[in-house]
This record gives C-alpha cells, sequence and structure tokens, in this order.
C-alpha cells in the first residue's frame, strides 16, 4: 500500500524549519502531500494564492511531494486523499503537549485509521517559526535566513 501523508499547516509563510520536515519525510512516505490548511475565521499576512506559491516554488521538482488547500477537518482532508498518516514537526514542549492533544483527537475521530507521526525539528532550525518570520518581516528585518528562496517579498 502506498504511503500517504499530508503535512498541514498555515505556512504563512513556510520556513526552513517546515522544509526540512518534509526532506526527511520524504524518506518515510512515498507521498506527502504539503496542504494549507484555511481557516476564514483566521487572518494571515499572506493570502492563500501568496502561501500557495511559495510552497509551489520551494517544492517544484521535489519527488513525490504535492500541494494542496482545504478548509475544515484535517481528517476529512486525509480521507478524501486516501491518507493514513498526518506529519507534524516538534520543537518543543509547548509543541509536544499541543500537538499531544490534537494527534488523539485526530486518531479518535478516524477509528484509529489516521496516525500522526512526528518529526524532531532539525538542529539549528527548532527557533524558527513562521510567527518570528512574520514579525521580522513587519519591522523590515532581515528575514532571508530562515524561509527558502521562493519566499520573497
Ligand atoms: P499550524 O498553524 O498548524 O501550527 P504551521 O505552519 O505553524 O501550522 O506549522 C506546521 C507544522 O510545522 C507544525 O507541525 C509545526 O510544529 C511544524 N514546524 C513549524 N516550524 C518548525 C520548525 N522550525 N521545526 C520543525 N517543525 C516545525
Amino acid at each position: 500500500m502506498e504511503r500517504i501523508a499530508v503535512f498541514p499547516g498555515s505556512f504563512d509563510p513556510i520556513t526552513l524549519g517546515h522544509l526540512d520536515i518534509v526532506e526527511r519525510g520524504q524518506t518515510l512516505f512515498d507521498r506527502i502531500i504539503v496542504a494549507i490548511g484555511h481557516n476564514a475565521l483566521k487572518s494571515y499576512m499572506f493570502t492563500l494564492e501568496q502561501r500557495m506559491a511559495f510552497l509551489e516554488d520551494t517544492f517544484a521538482g521535489f519527488d513525490g511531494v504535492e500541494i494542496d488547500t482545504y478548509q475544515g477537518l484535517t481528517v476529512d482532508f486525509c480521507k478524501s486523499k486516501g491518507a493514513n498518516f498526518i506529519l507534524r514537526g516538534l520543537r518543543n514542549p509547548a509543541d509536544f503537549e499541543f500537538e499531544k492533544a490534537i494527534a488523539h483527537t485526530n486518531r479518535t475521530l478516524t477509528n484509529r485509521e489516521i496516525e500522526t507521526v512526528f518529526l524532531l525539528t532539525g538542529s539549528g532550525k527548532s527557533f524558527i517559526s513562521s510567527s518570528i518570520v512574520r514579525d521580522v518581516i513587519r519591522n523590515n528585518g532581515n528575514y532571508t535566513f530562515l524561509v527558502p528562496d521562493a519566499v520573497r517579498i
């Protein structure tokens, strides 16, 4: 059976931390669907189109990596794609607590059909987050060492 994982997130914008998780996930999965979960009630720095474009540029030429967007529950999106795995990254204890609750919920919601697989942040990447990137951008700082080349404003 093909191993398909959804890597869900806001990707507002994609960072080198996200890229690292996908690169390492490639050794575990046949296909990875990097999916922007779009929440109409949340406000973003970058539009859905911009975030999609950053992802498409970053992963162009990556074997088995696709880009998509969805609204609603991540597990419903996974089912629609035939994906049995959710890929997530862990940076720190706060991520762990948050992710634990979501992973248990998702597993229960799907009758244990969908497992969440966690990869530890790469060394030197644990401090990178989209929110820090947004802060640096808002304040006209140099953000380029935190994000893939595709993210240029
Ligand atoms: P969300 O809004 O769902 O948290 P993000 O785009 O912020 O979406 O993050 C998506 C996933 O990427 C999460 O699992 C997050 O823990 C992971 N991630 C983000 N930054 C890093 C990083 N520097 N190292 C490892 N994983 C990361």
